[in-house]
């Protein structure tokens, strides 16, 4: 049988996340995570648009790009529950499903109208960069938001007690881009949910790792449940110096 449903790509996303290694598993996790819709055309007109900003927050309909070809799977083994134990993927909010269709709900800060482009200003975004965008839907609290709603595994945001320690460096880094006055608090909630592997947990000694957010390539150490940001590097000077 022809599949009739032709979808098609109204935008694509602007994120800090460059890799999906360290994104939140949901949105709103971190609202230092601030990103941009570019709507393309024949989307990116003010008129399809008009009204939005009554909103404060959105649904975004959009595509696992990133890990749309590797197919799905029938079960899959949520982080949350450490990695072991299988879910149906209809049970789960995993990337693996038969459409790789992911949704999320996003806080929208602002629209930019200039010169025919059209882009929204959202924050609190679990999207890797460039991540296309299927449909944008407006968040109605009377009817999305239940109160009496159970959450199955995962009933509450993931608990943490990691801990975030910057070195003078890299504290002074952050404090010099004034273009992204809060990076340190981003790089901090991303450090704080913990982003490495199940696996990767279990380990004693102390571990180095590295992450890029914006164009920052973040490295740390990580001690049982203590974070040391040892340094930053934006990645344009990483280039340079090959
Ligand atoms: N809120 C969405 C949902 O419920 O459909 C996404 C949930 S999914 C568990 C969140 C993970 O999706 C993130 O941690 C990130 O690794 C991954 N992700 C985000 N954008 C992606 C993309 N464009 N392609 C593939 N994976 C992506």
């Amino acid at each position: 049988m022809t599949n009739p449903y032709q979808m098609q790509v109204i935008g694509y996303i602007e994120s800090p996340y460059k890799q999906k290694f360290a994104i939140p598993r949901q949105p709103g996790l971190i609202p230092e995570a601030t990103g941009k819709l570019k709507l393309q055309a024949p989307y990116a007109s003010e008129t399809m648009i008009r009204g939005i900003e009554a909103f404060s927050h959105l649904w975004l309909v959009f595509v696992f790009h990133e890990t749309a070809d590797k197919g799905w799977s029938p079960m899959v083994r949520p982080p949350r529950l450490g990695g072991n134990t299988r879910k149906g993927v209809f049970a789960t909010r995993a990337t693996f499903r038969p459409n790789p269709l992911g949704l999320s709900v996003v806080k929208l800060d602002g629209v930019e109208i200039h010169n025919g482009a059209v882009t929204l200003l959202i924050s609190g975004i679990d999207l890797l960069d460039g991540t296309p965008i299927l449909d944008i839907k407006p968040y109605l609290p009377y009817s999305d938001a239940l109160a009496d709603a159970r959450g199955g595994f995962a009933d509450a945001a993931p608990e943490t007690s990691m801990t975030v320690e910057f070195s003078a460096a890299a504290e002074q880094f952050c404090r010099q881009q004034s273009a992204y006055p809060k990076l340190q608090q981003l790089i901090e909630k991303v450090l704080k949910q913990d982003p490495r592997p199940p696996y990767k947990k279990q380990r004693e000694s102390e571990q180095t790792y590295g992450m890029t957010l914006y164009n920052f390539n973040i490295k740390w150490t990580v001690n049982g449940e203590h974070n040391y940001v040892t340094e930053i590097i934006k990645l344009s000077e990483l280039a340079g110096c090959q």
